[in-house]
């Protein structure tokens, strides 16, 4: 195994919060062990550029609780490239970079195994909101999405309740409805309307029938984006059932803000791990929460298998109702 000396990291992809407080658990743990850390600017598109900046103790202080990267984040099509990864090893090796740590998801994921097969030491951390990772219980930034949602959402039950009405609430998570399902047990919803479990815009409207009956106060459905954009769903209540819903989309406002101490403690840990993997000749694994247990897994599962929604959280949503 290589002489680890210089570290980097970097954030990639979507941002979430609490990658802040991973990168400062990198270079804290690097200081530690007497190693040098380096901060990777925008991704792999400052990979490519060599844009490297020196994460010190001072440069990391002070950013634990604060949302979004300090060291940016892109999308980069460059990297897609042979040519794009190995300019970008090249001036890893340059700087005298010995391994990587990648903050992301599943795409920059794609990207850290590229090079790992290249023979780059790599160790990824799932960072993203949609939970979508399999390999770990929760990606970093997950919870505070929730949180964020919910409130948003208790300030939207004061209105629907008091004009007893019909609320369609469009959450984030891409083609997963980890959000979704979570944010439906939090806030009480009615109903949770997620990719893996499509409902029919009939089936919905024989449902929301039964709690007009029952005369609630109000009903909310928290829709995942991946089903269909909320617009659509409130256009198909109204043509199927004739029922008039409010729409709501949170949209980006989900991705920002501090992070909760939820995922601040859960990204100080997997920085750590991460490193210390590498320390110890670590590379072509992401790190995972499995059952409160910091663990290491190859970093393909992560778009190879699927991640299954919670069957117990998908029965409350019913048992609730
Ligand atoms: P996320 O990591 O949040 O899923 P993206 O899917 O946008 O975000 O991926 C982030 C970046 O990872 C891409 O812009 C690209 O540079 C890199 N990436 C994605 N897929 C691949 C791939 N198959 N090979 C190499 N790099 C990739």
């Amino acid at each position: 195994m290589a002489n680890m000396n210089k570290i980097a990291v970097l954030t990639s992809g979507g941002d979430s919060p609490g990658m802040n407080a991973a990168i400062r658990a990198v270079a804290r743990t690097c200081m530690f062990n007497d190693k040098e850390c380096v901060g990777v600017m925008r991704g792999y598109e400052g990979l490519i550029d060599g844009d490297f900046v020196t994460l010190d103790r001072a440069a990391v202080g002070g950013i634990i609780h604060r949302g979004g990267t300090i060291l940016r984040t892109a999308r980069s099509d460059r990297f897609k490239t042979p040519e794009g990864r190995e300019q970008a090893v090249a001036k890893m090796r340059e700087a005298g970079i010995d391994g990587l740590v990648v903050i992301g998801g599943d795409g920059s994921f794609h990207g850290a195994k590229a090079l790992h097969e290249m023979g780059f030491p790599t160790v990824g951390i799932p960072g993203t909101i949609d939970n979508d990772i399999t390999g770990t219980d929760e990606t970093i930034g997950f919870d505070t999405a929730v949180n964020t949602a919910l409130q948003a959402i208790m300030k939207l039950r004061d209105t629907a309740s008091s004009h007893e009405r019909l609320f369609i609430v469009e959450v984030m998570g891409r083609n997963a409805g980890f959000l979704a399902l979570e944010v439906a047990v939090a806030s009480g919803a009615e109903y949770a309307v997620v990719p893996e479990l499509p409902l029919s815009i009939g089936n919905l409207c024989k449902l929301l029938r039964n709690s007009h009956d029952e005369h609630r106060s109000h009903t909310l459905i928290i829709l995942a984006e991946g089903v269909m954009p909320a617009s659509e769903m409130r256009d198909k209540l109204q043509d199927t059932g004739g029922y008039d819903a409010r729409v709501t989309v949170l949209g980006y406002i989900q991705r920002g803000g501090a992070p909760t101490s939820f995922d601040v403690v859960l990204a100080t840990r997997m920085g750590a791990f991460a490193t210390e993997g590498l320390l110890i000749g670590k590379s072509g694994v992401m790190v995972g929460n499995i059952n409160h247990k910091l663990v290491f897994s190859d970093l393909e599962r992560a778009w190879s298998e699927h991640k299954s929604l919670s069957p117990e959280l998908l029965s409350l949503i019913n048992k609730m109702n």
